[in-house]
């Protein structure tokens, strides 16, 4: 596969059909896996389940330090209920636009990546060199990263780049999040005969509306701000006439850095009492690197030329899979910086700007340069 520029290969990318659920990367990250094969990298296919394909690839390395790591993920979210007016596959283009589902999240990351560390494929022989990881299934959970955060692939890294989208601007953090499902039992009984039964979702109710005031007790993060909380779904009952004996409802809740995930849920079940069967499905925390930090220091004057102003200190609130692979890459900094539009993000007739696309490919071999370098 030869791609002479970003534009053409992120067009080549939207045409793999992605969306999760299902997933299926497979065919994706097989064909990154071979551009990057052809240009020298050593590349592992990572499966934890049939076709949900991670890619790792490196480039490089050096007793003295460690690698960049720059990471994405290949998978994008469905085309929801709105008809699209462009093909979400094909590529189509309007002016600077380019569209398609996971145009801005995160297909045109993914290939400013993958030009970057193939044009700078000289540099690397004798230098840190470079670790991506392109990995399956981000959206709705980043289990690809949680799996891959549990095998040996990752080896080491020095500091990363998130590719995801913020129109290039470096981030240094984002929130962590904590999802679950709050279940509570009920006794049916006759819908006639309320008295003899207990409500499940009176209960579920209940619980509901006082997440809706919880308070964190935590002052605002200088940077992220406040945490959050979001009842996001409600099940329970089965017929108008009965009393419903189960009900559930399902929260989202999303933390500041420095917040401790054990200390919350505790909290919470102390708050909705011991009639709550809580079942935490993803818990990643929030991802901060001090601005001071030499590294970011670099990253916001490198980027600065690019953005035309050096930038200031900005977290986002969406979760990215840096919480997973933070778990092995330990206290390393990161920083959150990608061409895609963030308000693009899972939109109907998504789109980026081709520009950005150009601009993240410089970004990103004046970073990798830097790195090498130093
Ligand atoms: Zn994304």
């Amino acid at each position: 596969m030869s791609h002479p520029d970003a534009v053409s290969l992120t067009k080549s990318l939207l045409g793999f059909d992605t969306v999760n659920p299902p997933g299926r990367e497979r065919d994706c990250a097989r064909s990154i896996g071979a551009m990057l094969q052809d240009s020298g990298f050593q590349v592992e296919y990572y499966e934890y389940a049939d076709s949900r394909t991670s890619v790792v690839a490196r480039a490089g390395g050096s007793a003295a330090k460690a690698p960049l790591c720059l990471t994405g993920h290949i998978d994008v979210v469905p085309l929801g209920s709105r008809k699209w007016s462009k093909d979400p596959f094909r590529g189509e283009t309007d002016g600077d636009r380019l569209y398609g589902r996971g145009s801005s999240d995160m297909k045109a990351g993914i290939a400013a990546i993958l030009l970057a560390a193939v044009n700078s494929k000289k540099l690397f022989p004798g230098t840190p060199g470079v670790v991506l990881v392109l990995t399956a299934a981000e959206e709705g959970g980043c289990i690809g990263s949680q799996h891959l955060a549990r095998t040996q692939l990752l080896g080491k890294a020095g500091a990363m780049i998130v590719g995801e989208p913020t129109s290039n601007y470096p981030y240094v953090g984002h929130k962590g999040s904590l999802k679950f499902h709050a279940r509570f039992r009920g006794i049916s009984a006759h819908g006639s005969m309320p008295e003899l039964g207990e409500n499940a979702i009176y209960k579920a109710s209940k619980a509901a509306l006082k997440l809706e005031s919880f308070d964190f007790a935590v002052s605002p993060h200088p940077v992220m701000g406040k945490p959050t909380v979001n009842v996001g779904t409600f099940e329970g009952g089965q017929g108008v006439n009965m009393v419903p004996d189960v009900a559930s409802i399902g929260v989202d809740i999303r933390t500041v850095a420095g917040m401790d995930h054990g200390l919350l849920l505790n909290n919470i079940k102390k708050l909705l009492g011991s009639d709550a069967e809580l079942d935490v499905f993803s818990d990643m925390n929030a991802v901060w690197t001090e601005p001071q930090h030499e590294w970011v220091q670099r990253v916001f004057e490198i980027s600065g030329k690019h953005l035309g102003a050096r930038p200031q200190p900005r977290a986002q609130t969406y979760n990215t899979d840096a919480g997973n692979l933070l778990k092995v890459y330990k206290g390393v900094p990161a920083v959150v910086l990608g061409p895609g539009e963030a308000a693009q993000a899972h939109q109907t007739d998504e789109y980026c700007s081709m520009e950005r696309i150009r601009q993240s490919v410089a970004i990103y071999e004046d970073l990798i340069r830097d790195w090498c370098r130093a």
